[in-house]
């Protein structure tokens, strides 16, 4: 049994296989989930509150969706700051903005209490075989303090700098995913409105350069035009927006072109499928 206590907050497509391989490697996890259904049969002890799990645990680690529900689970009623004391960490694994993760650093400071955002490339598959990437912004005591949990979960770890820069690394990656992904998407569209087969299509592609790793993992599901989430939607138009927010200045417009299709896709009721489903707003 590894000594370090983890409490972990957030079960959606990433924290559970997440979870899983920490349980497998050792480490005592303790979860808590907004809703708790989600954390049952999992094998681990569920917290009553955010609070209360921070009471228990080393190393508080959050995968959730957003700044809003960051904020509600640190800062919240019973969250996560009303149980944490002086000598542990907290650990963002969610893509969340730079801006509130400096500020959650800075918060949290306050009580003696380090944080690294430490936001993941990867979706679930990655999660599940523990080879994610790890970007981390934050103090560098605590990353060596973490680095075990990390080694678990990711096949590699960055350190980007101080807090906010594992974000900004993070929105950087997914900048260039995004970017991808609709191109992949618009040259089926034009290919297909050309007359060309969308199977011959992506049999010729994975032959060419083009075919790049993100390219054959979402080629399966352009073909069968179904995409049950894996990185749901919803969170690529999240990224975008927090990109477009945190450019200081650099010319990004490409990435704020492939945004308002990203916006588009979310606003039509695409949020819940994968991103790949961005691919419907240019078939219709
Ligand atoms: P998800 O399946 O949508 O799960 C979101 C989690 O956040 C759930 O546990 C949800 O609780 C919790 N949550 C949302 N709002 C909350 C609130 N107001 N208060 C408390 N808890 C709240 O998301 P995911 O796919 O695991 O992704 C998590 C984060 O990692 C996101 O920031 C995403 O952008 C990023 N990410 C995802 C992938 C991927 O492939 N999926 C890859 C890399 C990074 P409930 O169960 O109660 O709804």
């Amino acid at each position: 049994m590894n000594k370090l206590r983890i409490g972990w907050i957030g079960l959606g497509h990433m924290g559970v296989p997440m979870t899983a391989n920490l349980l497998k490697a050792g480490f005592s996890v303790t979860v808590y989930n907004r809703t708790r259904a989600k954390a049952e049969g999992l094998g681990m002890e569920i917290a009553a509150s955010p609070a209360a799990l921070a009471r228990s645990a080393d190393i508080v680690v959050t995968m959730l969706s957003d700044d809003p529900s960051q904020e509600q689970v640190l800062f919240g009623k019973d969250g996560v700051a009303e149980g944490l004391k002086a000598g542990q960490i907290v650990v963002n694994m969610g893509t969340i903005s730079p801006e509130a993760s400096r500020s959650a650093a800075e918060r949290l400071g306050k009580l003696g209490v380090q944080v690294l955002d430490a936001p993941v490339s990867g979706s679930v598959k990655p999660a599940t075989d523990g080879t994610l990437v790890i970007l981390v912004g934050g103090e560098p005591d605590a990353l060596v303090r973490c680095q075990p949990i990390f080694d678990v979960l990711g096949k590699r770890t960055f350190h980007f700098g101080k807090a906010g820069q594992g974000a900004n690394a993070k929105l950087a990656i997914n900048m260039m995913l995004g970017t991808m992904l609709q191109a992949a998407a618009e040259t089926v569209v034009f290919g297909e409105a050309a007359g060309l087969d969308r199977g011959q299509l992506l049999d010729m592609i994975a032959e060419t350069p083009c075919a790049s790793p993100i390219f054959n993992l979402k080629s399966p599901t352009i073909r069968a035009g179904s995409y049950p989430p894996a990185f749901p939607l919803k969170h690529m138009a999240k990224d975008f927006r927090l990109m477009l927010d945190a450019a200081d200045g650099a010319d990004i417009s490409v990435a704020a072109a492939v945004s308002a299709n990203f916006q588009k896709a979310e606003a039509a009721g695409l949020g819940d499928q994968d991103v790949m489903a961005v691919i419907k707003v240019l078939e219709r």
